[in-house]
C-alpha cells in the first residue's frame, strides 16, 4: 500500500529527528540543539567573537539543528498526509463484490450491481421473479408487493 509507505517514511524521518534531537554528540551528553542553544547564549556569542573555530562549529550546529527540525516537520506532515489519504481512500473506495469495478459513491455501486450482477444477488423474492441487489431493497419489495406473505 502506497499510503502505508508515506506513513512509514514520515515515521522514519520523525524517528531520525528525535534521535538527532536527543543523541549526545560529546562526552558531556550535549545534543545538537543543546549545543546550538549554548552557541546562541551570551557566553557562546562571546566565544564566537574571539575564536573563528567556535564560530564555525556553532554555525554547523545551527544548520544541523535546523535540519533536525526540518526532518521532524516533514516527518509529521508525511504522517498526517498519509493518515488523511488512507482515511479518504477508505471512504471512497467502493469495489464491486463481483468484478473489479470501483464506484465513487455507494449509489453508483448499487446502480452498477443492479445493472450488471442482479442475477448473482442472493436477495431473491420467494413469491415472484423480483431480485433485489440489497437486503433492504428486497425487504421493501416484500412490504410493498407481498405484505401478507411470510418474509423468508
Ligand atoms: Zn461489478
Ligand atoms: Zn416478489
Amino acid at each position: 500500500m502506497a499510503n502505508t509507505g508515506v506513513i512509514v517514511s514520515g515515521a522514519i524521518l520523525l524517528g531520525i529527528a528525535i534521535l538527532g534531537f536527543l543523541y549526545p554528540i560529546n562526552d558531556m551528553g550535549w545534543s545538537v540543539p543543546q549545543a546550538h542553544e549554548l552557541c546562541s547564549s551570551g557566553l557562546g556569542q562571546l566565544g564566537q567573537a574571539f575564536s573563528g573555530d567556535i564560530q564555525k562549529i556553532c554555525l554547523e550546529f545551527r544548520y544541523i539543528t535546523y535540519g533536525i527540525y526540518g526532518l521532524g516537520l516533514i516527518g509529521i506532515i508525511l504522517v498526517i498526509v498519509g493518515v488523511v489519504i488512507t482515511h479518504k481512500s477508505k471512504e471512497k473506495t467502493l469495489t464491486c463484490a463481483y468484478c473489479n469495478f470501483v464506484a465513487m459513491s455507494e449509489t453508483e455501486l448499487l446502480k452498477h450491481s443492479s445493472d450488471k450482477h442482479l442475477d448473482k444477488s442472493p436477495y431473491k423474492c420467494g413469491h415472484c421473479d423480483f431480485i433485489g441487489i440489497t437486503e433492504e431493497i428486497l425487504w421493501n419489495h416484500y412490504n410493498d408487493e407481498h405484505p401478507n406473505e411470510k418474509k423468508w
